[in-house]
């Protein structure tokens, strides 16, 4: 099992750790703060080190209970200790964007009814779909950016924290956001609550305070289908 550090403190961007295993170009840690990946959140990048070795990691993925590091070059199999840095920026932008996202479905099930069915981020813009009810007007979309602006200035605190499986059912707000799919077998369920706002089943990282996103501006909008809305935007 690999200790994932980010579930706990998605603000650490370097951490010591040790090879448990290394196999060509993949290395699994025994503790790590890079995020494998989704939830519509894609893997960190950055670096793996010590004194002179130093490889870049270009890709990350969760196989069962541990997390693989791509790395860009072989490291020597005799390094047993090893250093690891994010790439900040790149992180840090798609916390501020996963926030948003949970922000907008917020705004967009307690102003017009309307369930996510999927989001997506990447480093510099987000998309998200939802089924929505009424007429798809630029006005409307107007009105979503406007009502997600102001949530998100509102500071609102963004907490996580664990709840066991029966509790987590039992929560109306968790049972919109369908914690139901989660597996069986997971017994505690990771919950991402922004605060008055959105409380979701999540695995991913999100920034301490809605203050920290900024401004959202909706760059798309489209109709695929009768019910089948998606949004673009960019953070400001
Ligand atoms: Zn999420």
């Amino acid at each position: 099992m690999t200790e994932e550090l980010f579930l706990n403190d998605s603000y650490v961007r370097e951490f010591e750790t040790s090879v448990v295993r290394l196999e060509g170009r993949e290395v699994v840690l025994d503790r790590t703060a890079f995020y494998p990946g989704g939830g519509g959140q894609p893997p960190d990048k950055g670096s793996l080190g010590i004194g002179p070795v130093k490889a870049n990691v270009v890709d990350a993925r969760r196989e069962g209970g541990e997390i693989v590091h791509v790395l860009d070059r072989a490291i020597p199999d005799t390094v047993r200790d090893l250093k690891g840095a994010l790439d900040w920026e790149r992180r840090f932008s798609h916390m501020r964007y996963h926030t948003a996202l949970h922000v907008l479905s917020g705004v967009i099930w307690r102003n017009f009814d309307a369930k996510v069915t999927g989001g997506q981020m990447r480093a510099g813009r987000a998309r998200m779909d939802f089924s929505f009810p009424g007429e798809w007007t630029a006005d409307v979309v107007g009105e979503i950016e406007r009502l997600t602006n102001e949530a998100l200035s509102e500071e609102r605190p963004v907490r996580v924290y664990e709840l066991e499986r029966e509790e987590a059912l039992a929560n109306p707000d968790l049972i919109r956001t369908q914690v139901n799919l989660v597996p069986e077998r997971v017994k505690t369920i990771r919950i991402v609550e922004i605060e008055g706002l959105d409380t979701q089943a999540d695995g991913g990282t999100h920034v301490a305070n809605t203050r920290e996103v900024g401004g959202m501006e909706i760059t798309g909008h489209k109709s695929k289908g009768r019910q089948n809305k998606r949004i673009e935007f960019v953070l400001r």
